[in-house]
């Protein structure tokens, strides 16, 4: 495997970036991932508008032009024999001497990494049905900002893989849902609407949500943008989680209740569907 590491592509095994990266010190610093069909990007121009957008928040400058990160991410691809997969793409603040405070005049670091990913997989997952289970959401009041400071969701992840369970939905003190760990949440509630939480809310606005939102209007769904509890997500018709990596993934259970009949529900099903075939024809 290859990675691409500040300007040159070097065997992904000893990639290296420094120990006075602001990243690894601090967590200063932000990133994306593209989902990558037939070794092309999926939704380039969503992922790097949202990218644009943590790195102004952040006041981390932009390290190089659209174009010429569109270049390394294809090469990086390319360099990995990537079909199917992800491409991951990570700028910090950069390296110098361990200061809380920014440090001046210093580039960004920028890293990019590929990975195949067997479609299959998600593919019978996504057939069969998710587990998913829930805990508070312990995050901090940013999180609409994709930066690398993840430990929260992280804690999360591996609460849910303890259990035998894909994802972990965080739940906020009033007892609603903001999002899964590395997803966006959604329900179809008792009156058959499609529910999200509303990007007011301190949560992610998914490249994946977006996406969802416009395909869902124009298959007619009835939408209604607003947060659920986890007792209306445990009373619904149907749960499932959205990502770029796992595009829609139905979730069956949650914290070992049935949703439903425990089954995929038609709504999932087709979105995902059409999500697929929608990411597959527009990817560059
Ligand atoms: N929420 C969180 C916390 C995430 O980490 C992610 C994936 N990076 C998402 C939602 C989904 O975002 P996207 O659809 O852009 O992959």
């Amino acid at each position: 495997r290859i990675a691409y590491v500040n300007g040159t592509y070097q065997p992904h095994s000893g990639a290296t970036v420094h120990i006075e990266d602001r990243g690894f010190q601090f967590a200063d610093g932000v990133y994306e991932v593209w989902s990558v069909f037939d070794g092309k990007l999926a939704d380039f121009e969503g992922h790097m508008t949202r990218l644009a957008r943590s790195l102004t928040e952040l006041r981390i400058p932009i390290p190089m032009t659209a174009q010429a990160l569109e270049r390394v991410l294809k090469e990086t691809i390319r360099r990995n024999r990537v079909r199917n997969g992800i491409v991951y793409l990570q700028v910090t603040r950069g390296t110098s001497p361990r200061d809380h405070a920014f440090p001046q005049d210093t580039p960004p670091s920028v890293i990019v990494t590929s990975k195949t990913i067997d479609l299959a997989k998600g593919e019978a997952l996504a057939a069969k049905g998710a587990a998913g289970v829930t805990m508070p959401d312990i995050r901090w009041g940013r999180c609409d900002i994709k930066t690398v400071g993840l430990l929260p969701n992280v804690l999360a992840k591996q609460a849910a893989r303890e259990k035998g369970a894909y994802e972990c939905l965080m739940v906020d003190e009033m007892g609603l849902v903001t999002e899964g760990s590395s997803t966006n949440a959604w329900i179809v509630d008792e009156d058959g609407k499609l529910r999200t939480r509303d990007t007011q809310a301190n949560i992610l606005r998914g490249i994946t949500r977006t996406a969802i939102l416009k395909l869902a209007e124009a298959e007619g769904i009835e939408l209604d943008e607003r947060p659920f509890s986890v007792d209306e997500a445990k009373r619904a018709r149907e749960v499932f989680v959205t990502a770029a990596s796992s595009f829609v993934m139905p979730i069956v259970s949650l914290d070992g209740a049935k949703i439903a009949d425990g089954k995929p529900g038609p709504v999932a099903t087709r979105l995902r569907e059409v999500y697929l075939e929608q990411a597959r024809r527009e990817a560059i």
